[in-house]
């Protein structure tokens, strides 16, 4: 039995799970949270559920990379740290460097760092977990996965945008879309319980949580989705304006006084979305139920939230020329049966019929639309994590 580890680093945090493979049996799961800040804080979960807890002061990723592997002996998760034989990391962008995972070498970890110009929040942290668990693991092998390398199969006219086309040669400005992780595990769970070759189906899946992004998978392979060259764009999401025109960027910059692009940018990816159009919260579950309490800005973010799923499928719909099966994952996508519901009465016209009552108590993961229903419509728990793992695994055992 192997124990992998899949790791995803933020600036002030590091979360984990330990996986026995090739079982994908979760062991342990957890996090460190505030990393070089006051009150820093560790929480692991073991296989029973039990929970352990402890403040301590954490000053950078190695020293959070020492404490878990300290705690998880401690906690007898694991015996010795050389169990351990692989840390996947995920990795927000890859730009067209990394069209799949791959084991990370010294030039890899420069390049990680390199590509943040396009994810300048995200992959320092990415390559500053990398690097602690190389460091403190040399025995593991250590793989990086790109939120962005499953959506490199996009056809040029789905990723090329309509600027000057040296702007894409100069500076890589096109569509890398994100969530890759997710939208790849679901649907290839999509084909398993559809029973059907994953590479002779047509999906559309709706990653719907904080972030939020659809995908069309056509063949085994990404061929469009709605985030664009950041994951700004899009659909409306907790506070992500996704798509707007550009040109109320320069207008609002004028009349807030603001003279740094990427100042705006802030606004558009922390104040927009529901809670921008609801002044109330980013939160689906407070927009629900403010929405039922009668308060109308809530009622317009849900019903903005709604509309672009429903344009994004008709759109997929239409590139693909048809759709195998429609699949729901992610927070809001994986809970909430009203927003399925809502969604998928408006795609009627697809000849797709709800079971109302799998719709409403999912089963884990299963279908939620009638055996009749043109479209199969599926809930799947989306698990990056596990996907990872998986990743881990592979790559090690080919590179052996
Ligand atoms: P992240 O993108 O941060 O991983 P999640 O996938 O966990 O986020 O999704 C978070 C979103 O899911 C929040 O908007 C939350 O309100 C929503 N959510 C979770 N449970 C429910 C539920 N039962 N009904 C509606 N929305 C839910």
């Amino acid at each position: 039995m192997e124990k992998i580890m899949a790791i995803n680093s933020g600036s002030s945090s590091l979360k984990f799970k330990l996986f026995a493979m090739p079982a994908e049996k979760e062991l342990a799961a957890g996090q460190i949270e505030r990393i070089g800040i006051d009150g820093s804080r560790v929480t692991i979960k073991n296989q029973a559920g039990e929970k352990y807890t402890e403040e301590t002061p954490v000053p950078d990723h190695k020293a959070a990379v020492g404490l878990l592997m300290k705690l998880l002996r401690q906690l007898s998760i694991v015996t010795n740290p050389e169990e351990i034989t692989g840390v996947g990391h995920r990795v927000v962008a890859g730009g067209e460097v990394y069209k799949q995972s791959v084991i990370v070498s010294d030039d890899d970890v420069a390049q990680i760092k390199a590509l943040a110009e396009y994810a300048p929040l995200h992959n320092p942290a990415n390559g500053a977990g990398i690097q602690a668990f190389r460091e403190l693991l040399p025995q593991a092998v250590s793989v990086a996965v790109f939120d962005t390398s499953f959506h490199q199969t996009l056809p040029p006219e789905n990723y090329i945008y309509s600027v000057p086309y040296e702007w894409y040669e100069k500076w890589g400005v096109r569509r890398y879309g994100a969530h890759g992780t997710s939208h790849r595990y679901v649907t290839q769970r999509a084909a398993d319980l559809l029973g059907k070759p994953y590479e002779q189906l047509k999906l559309i899946s709706c990653h719907l949580g904080n972030g939020s992004s659809i995908c069309a998978v056509q063949n085994g392979q990404s061929f469009d989705t709605s985030m664009g060259f950041t994951p700004l764009a899009g659909l409306t999401m907790g506070t992500r304006s996704g798509d707007v025109d550009p040109s109320l960027v320069g207008f609002v910059m004028d009349k807030l006084g603001i003279t740094n692009g990427n100042e705006m940018v802030t606004l558009l990816n922390h104040e927009a979305g529901l809670k921008g159009i609801s002044g109330i919260s980013s939160d689906m579950r407070d927009i629900l139920a403010q929405a039922a309490d009668g308060n109308d800005r809530a009622q317009l973010a849900l019903d903005i939230f709604v509309r672009n799923i429903v344009r994004y499928v008709g759109q997929y719909v239409a590139e693909m020329g048809g759709a195998d099966a429609i699949i729901f994952t992610a927070g809001i996508g994986e809970n909430s049966a009203p927003i399925r519901r809502l969604v998928l009465e408006r795609l009627a016209y697809l000849g797709i019929k709800i079971d109302s009552a799998a719709n409403e108590h999912p089963d884990g993961d299963c279908a939620i639309s009638t055996a009749d229903s043109a479209v199969a419509v599926l809930r799947v728990k989306t698990n990056e994590e596990l996907m990872i793992a998986r990743d881990v695994q592979r790559l090690a055992h080919e590179a052996h």
